[in-house]
């Protein structure tokens, strides 16, 4: 995918990454709740732009695990197999969340009842 822009390459990635690393600390101000379009945007960014032999940088790891495991919460799907928010079955915010909790095999599913595991949903979604 084309991530043409006017800044220096990395300028929109390192934005990504510090938004994901301020919501480590506390929520920003487009935070509603658990939910956040700035988060879901920052997710979407770094991991869309993630070569397949690129190592994201260790201090930049774990922040990112951690807004992916919300993200991938606020928009697991329900019984229906339709995510909350968006209503989809091919969400993309859940999805990309997931894809990067699959990539380093997180052992985390979220706290909600009769919710399947990254496990199962992969076998849904068929995302490997
Ligand atoms: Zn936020
Ligand atoms: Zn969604």
């Amino acid at each position: 995918m084309s991530m043409a822009s006017d800044h220096p390459d990395g300028y929109v990635s390192d934005t990504a990454h510090r938004v994901i690393g301020e919501h480590v600390t506390g929520p920003c101000l487009q935070c509603q709740h658990r939910r956040c379009r700035l988060l879901e945007w920052a997710v979407k960014t770094v991991v869309t732009s993630l070569q397949p032999d690129q190592q994201v940088p260790l201090d930049q790891r774990h922040p990112l695990t951690l807004a992916a495991r919300r993200v991938a919460e606020v928009h697991w799907p329900g019984g229906d197999g339709r995510c909350t928010p968006c209503r989809r079955a091919d969400c993309e915010p859940g999805g990309l969340a997931l894809t990067w909790l699959n990539a380093i095999n997180d052992p985390w599913s979220p706290t909600l009842a009769s919710a399947p595991s990254v496990v199962t949903l992969r076998q849904i979604t068929g995302m490997d």
